[in-house]
């Protein structure tokens, strides 16, 4: 039924850059063997799943939305991918995303943008929008996302879905296409939240492949999801993530959410942190240094893409025309922008100044955690806008992500979940709850009171 709406509506949607029909069609009939056999299922038994296309599957397409991974099949699956696949999963297969994951529309994508199910004319958020629109278009109930400043709670906003950032070392990056490593986090996105629990609950865990992961258990996200209620939860309001600069409907949904959870019995207090405001600058050179080492392993040799040359050409020529032409606009000015942070001469004036302020997003917010269990905040200003309107102004599609990058420079968790459409457009709106390291449990219990 999932390949069928898929061939149904793809063509204009554009959710998935791979659609992996034999294997889905051979996971689904190994499923049906195993059920027949009476062994034991995995808790997703033949639950159809959209795999953003920058974790590594093995023997199929890996791109990252880009052109220099035209080809590239990789040789490994995964954690997130093995996990899946452990849990009985049908991986149907890769979505959109904008290239190697920068981006906040998904028209980054060196293979076309994604459309947003909700009015087709309109982005359906980024990086991670092909997931996103998977979901919203009924093609599968479950999709995994990667967030490293905002790419799954983002697409999830602007597509009435719901997306978890879990705490970072949560769910393994090994085999997870590095963009900035000390952001990146993989994580569930669901229509429900309850949806979302069981997918977190499948690929969260320790891995002893990924250096970074945390070696802790993981509490059962879906008995926080059974137990919801936020009687007594302290809840606190942004001043500094709300108010000027949203979109009027953005702002109204929010404050009815932030008044239903008081409805609810949870105590809501406003609160502040003041160097939010410098966190978004901080983000987009932190992402784009480590950007800019990253994506130099991509060079002609070791990966995909390579432009044949003069057979005397010297390997950095070669490599040097095959980055040209196999790397979009959004990648290359992030490299440069990254290689300039990192230069000597400018390394304490930008790099050195937003590690600073990074330390200070922390320590804000370890400060309002003394006093709150959670936060919320509008996911992002606006909702869903059109495809095109921002593609010539960088910095309009980096505020985009206002709200949602200081999680990921704190390594804290964070959701976005529904919280109604917008009167004056009629598009969703997402409400982001934020929770400190590892207390996932918070942002279930908080998601499914409000669902
Ligand atoms: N929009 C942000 C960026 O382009 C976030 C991307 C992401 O989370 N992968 O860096």
């Amino acid at each position: 039924a999932a390949l069928a709406r898929i061939a149904a509506t793809d063509e204009r949607v554009h959710a998935f850059l791979h659609v992996d029909a034999e294997g889905a069609r051979a996971a689904a009939r190994a499923v049906d063997a195993k059920r027949a056999a009476g062994a034991r299922l995995g808790p997703l038994a033949g639950v159809p799943l959209g795999l953003k296309d920058v974790f590594t599957t093995r023997g199929v397409p890996t791109t990252c939305g880009s052109k220099i991974l035209e080809g590239w099949l990789p040789p490994y699956d995964a954690t997130v991918t093995r996990r899946l696949r452990e849990a009985d999963v049908v991986i149907l297969g890769k979505t959109n995303m904008d290239e190697f994951a920068m981006g906040s529309s998904t028209e980054n994508s060196a293979y076309g943008p994604t459309r947003n199910p909700w009015d087709l004319t309109r982005i359906p958020g980024g990086s991670g929008g092909g997931s996103a629109a998977a979901l919203a278009a009924f093609q599968a109930p479950l999709a995994m996302g990667t967030d490293t400043g905002g790419s799954i709670r983002l697409p999830a906003a602007l597509t009435g879905t719901v997306g978890l950032k879990p705490s970072y070392g949560r769910v393994s990056r090994y085999g997870l296409v590095a963009y900035s490593s000390s952001l990146d986090q993989g994580g569930p996105c669901a229509r429900t939240v309850l949806d979302a629990a069981l997918l977190y609950e499948a690929i969260a865990g320790h891995d002893p492949l990924d250096s970074t992961s945390i070696d802790a258990p993981v509490d059962s996200a879906v008995a926080a999801v059974r137990g919801a209620d936020v009687r007594g939860l302290r809840v606190g309001v942004l001043r500094e993530l709300s108010g000027e600069g949203y979109q009027d409907g953005v702002t109204q949904r929010f404050h009815e959410s932030v008044e239903l959870l008081g409805k609810l019995g949870a105590e809501v207090v406003e609160v502040s942190c003041p160097s939010f405001p410098y966190a978004l600058s901080a983000y987009y050179l932190i992402a784009t240094s480590e950007a800019s080492s990253n994506l130099a392993r991509f060079d002609a040799v070791r990966y995909g893409l390579r432009v044949p040359a003069d057979p005397d050409a010297s390997l950095e020529d070669v490599s040097a025309l095959t980055r040209a032409a196999g790397f979009g606009p959004e990648v290359k000015r992030r490299i440069m922008l990254g290689t300039y942070a990192l230069s000597t001469g400018y390394y304490d004036a930008y790099y050195g100044s937003a590690q600073k302020v990074r330390t200070l997003v922390l320590r804000d917010f370890a400060a309002v955690f003394q006093h709150v269990d959670v936060l919320v905040s509008p996911t992002t200003p606006t909702t869903a806008f059109p495809i095109g309107e921002r593609v010539d102004d960088p910095v309009a599609m980096y505020l985009a992500d206002l709200c949602t990058i200081v999680s990921n420079l704190a390594g804290n968790t964070a959701m976005s979940v529904p919280c109604g459409l917008a009167p004056e457009d009629g598009l969703p709106v997402g409400l982001q709850i934020m929770a400190p390291a590892l207390a996932e449990d918070r942002l279930f219990r908080v998601g499914a009171a409000l669902e």
